[in-house]
């Protein structure tokens, strides 16, 4: 039984002490009421990493940075690489989010290491893909998100493939407040299901975690989760505030 998923994604926002808070909000409200099938993921900047995992029921809360160097170390200022990210406590990395593609330039190629540091440093990726609104006026969302897959994720083993959760956010939905319809967001996951099951297997297929990220809040969570593809989401806005996140945790 594939695993239902709700990370959240900070990205540059909160200073330490506030993300501390946040982190505490959220592991008091997931105790007391948060769904148990539910993986909970926080993805924090990588100041707040250390202090996040200890400020949380880590066999409860998991704890995602939000990107890794492409190099093991070195000479790299400013990188932080993925054996760092696993020796703050974190046991997932978001990789491959469209603002790291679109704002710092990753590539497949790029993207591909990243996975790879990842992998061996036993972190769980957190890999999304997704479209452009150019390419869903287009029509050929599902060739590009496929290609997308092809080019960095269906090139790993099975056995690492098996480690990857996937994130399915069109870009034209993230932090718009314009949301995919469950349609199309089951559309995709299917698609992105059956082509997972063509190179791997169906079994694998069944097995991997698909979540959907755009603009998924408290209000339309439920619709979204209710997609028999749909497994859960990665959260921007909405896991800013931790009734919010509860809700969506709370959402299937
Ligand atoms: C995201 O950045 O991963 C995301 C889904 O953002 P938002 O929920 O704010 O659209």
């Amino acid at each position: 039984m594939r695993k239902k998923v709700v990370a959240g994604n900070w990205k540059c926002n909160t200073t330490v002490a506030e993300g501390v808070e946040l982190a505490k909000a959220v592991n008091e409200l997931v105790a007391k009421e948060g769904a148990e099938d539910v993986v909970v993921v926080l993805g924090t900047p990588f100041t707040h990493i250390t202090s996040v995992v200890d400020a949380v029921d880590n066999g409860r809360i998991g704890v995602a940075s939000q990107n890794c160097a492409a190099e093991p170390k070195g000479a790299f200022t400013g990188e932080v690489s993925a054996a760092m990210v696993k020796s703050t406590g974190a046991g997932y990395v978001i990789l491959g989010h469209s603002e790291r593609r679109e704002y710092y330039g990753e590539t497949s190629e790029t993207l591909n290491k990243k996975l790879a540091l990842a992998l061996e440093n036993g972190l769980t990726p957190i890999y999304c893909c997704g479209e452009a609104l150019e390419i869903r006026e287009a029509g050929t969302q599902k060739e590009f998100v496929i290609n997308q897959l092809e080019e960095t994720i269906f090139q790993l083993s099975v056995e690492d493939f098996k480690k990857i959760v996937i994130a399915y956010e069109p870009i034209w939905a993230i932090g718009t407040g314009k949301t995919a319809t469950t349609g199309q967001a089951q559309e995709m996951h299917k698609d992105i299901r059956d082509a997972i099951a063509a190179k791997f297997g169906a079994e694998v297929a069944d097995e991997t975690s698909i979540l959907y990220g755009g603009s998924c809040n408290a209000r339309n969570a439920s619709d979204l989760f209710s997609n028999p593809d749909v497994d859960g989401g990665l959260i921007g806005g909405a896991s800013l505030k931790a009734p919010d996140f509860l809700a969506i945790i709370n959402a299937y």
